[in-house]
């Protein structure tokens, strides 16, 4: 598991792998230049990401009950 933050907008992604190309999710930015960081699977980073889809999936359902 490997993080990078997007030098453009600050915000963290991640990979299980360290891909040749990786772009920022949320800006779309290059970023495959940017400084990879190694991540442990029980790091407290992967538990944020799963609780931050976990929110979306709840705006999703919200949306579609509107
Ligand atoms: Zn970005």
């Amino acid at each position: 598991m490997v993080k990078k933050t997007c030098p453009n907008c600050n915000r963290d992604s991640f990979s299980t792998m360290l891909p040749a190309q990786w772009y920022c999710p949320y800006c779309n930015a290059d970023i495959s230049q940017a400084a990879a960081k190694a991540l442990l699977l029980s790091s407290i980073s992967l538990r944020d990401l799963s609780r931050r889809r976990e929110a979306d999936r709840n705006v999703k359902a919200e949306e579609m009950q509107a």
